[in-house]
């Protein structure tokens, strides 16, 4: 059987932080699993984090407007992108999962992070208007945040000063990876482990390394299936009427994102439903 291909995208500029010590348990116990592990160290690379005209090799179709989705298109389809990005599409396109490995920075990812995403997951490589979300290009592969925080869980409740870590997670799980198409496996977040005992820190990075033990087998998360829009201009890819009265008499909204204004089902971006949930017959 073909060896199976787990892709890291870190970024953490410190080879003694925090972060570089959980790459490291990623890269080991995924290696002694029987898997090719390939990290993508962003900083070491000098990875460009911004979107420009270089990244297009030849000429540009409108050079009077530059449109940097439209042309990252063509140039993908007619093999013109710059060889950074060629060469982390072919690791994608490798890999059966991705992990994005990072410290939060402003309640997202490192800008070397988001560069990676706006660069590499490219019109026509990683989506189209007809292949998103659950019929997304990649929806065969999995990925998943790990990262650390400087705030406790606690102030990332929804009565703690950051509010809903669920909320927090959204654009990134939902905006970009299920946009894509990718089964998204639970976050794993490390809360702040620069403000907390060395023997708490241990503990993380061991609970880490017993959870990649059985990691490709874990049930995804929870996102809205397609099918229950109305895909079409007319119809504003909004909910099909029908299902948004079926959700009427429902407590909770189908989503973090897709609320109904109703309540926010309980931990929606961070824990995979069980088997018999309710949310189940979302995708
Ligand atoms: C621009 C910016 C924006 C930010 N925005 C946010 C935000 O929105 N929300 C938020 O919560 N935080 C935010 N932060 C804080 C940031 O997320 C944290 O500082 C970061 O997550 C801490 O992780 P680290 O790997 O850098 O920790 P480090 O400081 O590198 O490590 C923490 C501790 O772990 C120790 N350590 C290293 N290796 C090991 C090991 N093998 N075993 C045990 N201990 C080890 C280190 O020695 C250190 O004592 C922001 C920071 C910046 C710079």
């Amino acid at each position: 059987m073909a060896q199976k291909t787990v892709l890291v995208v870190y970024a953490h500029q410190s080879s003694a932080s925090f972060n570089s010590a959980v790459r490291d348990v990623t890269v080991q116990e995924l290696t002694q699993q029987g898997y090719r592990v390939i990290v993508s160290d962003l900083y070491t690379m000098n990875f460009k984090a911004s979107a420009t005209q270089d990244d297009i090799i030849g000429d540009l179709k409108n050079p009077e407007l530059f449109k940097y989705g439209e042309e990252t298109m063509h140039a993908w389809k007619e093999g013109r992108l710059s060889d950074d990005i060629v060469a982390e599409q072919c690791k994608v396109m490798e890999a059966e999962l991705v992990i994005f490995q990072f410290p939060m920075y402003w309640f997202s990812v490192p800008a070397i992070m988001k560069g990676w995403m706006d660069r590499v997951l490219t019109q026509g490589f990683a989506f189209s208007l007809k292949n998103m979300y659950d019929k997304g290009v990649f929806k065969d592969k999995k990925a998943m945040l790990t990262f650390s925080t400087a705030a406790t869980q606690k102030m990332f409740q929804p009565d703690g000063i950051n509010g809903d870590i669920n909320i927090t997670l959204w654009p990134l799980q939902n905006g970009t990876l299920h946009f894509c198409g990718f089964q998204v496996l639970a976050p794993q977040i490390f809360w702040s482990p620069a403000h907390c005992p060395p023997g708490v820190r241990t503990a993380m990075l061991q609970g880490w390394q017993s959870r990649l033990k059985g990691l490709l087998a874990e049930k995804p998360l929870t996102f809205a299936p397609s099918e229950l829009f109305d895909l079409s201009f007319q119809g504003g890819f909004s909910l099909w009427p029908k299902v948004k009265a079926e959700w009427e008499s429902q407590s909770y909204g189908i989503t973090t994102g897709h609320h109904l204004g109703k309540l926010l089902p309980p931990d929606n971006q961070t824990k995979a439903p069980p088997a018999d949930d309710n949310q189940d017959k979302a995708s």
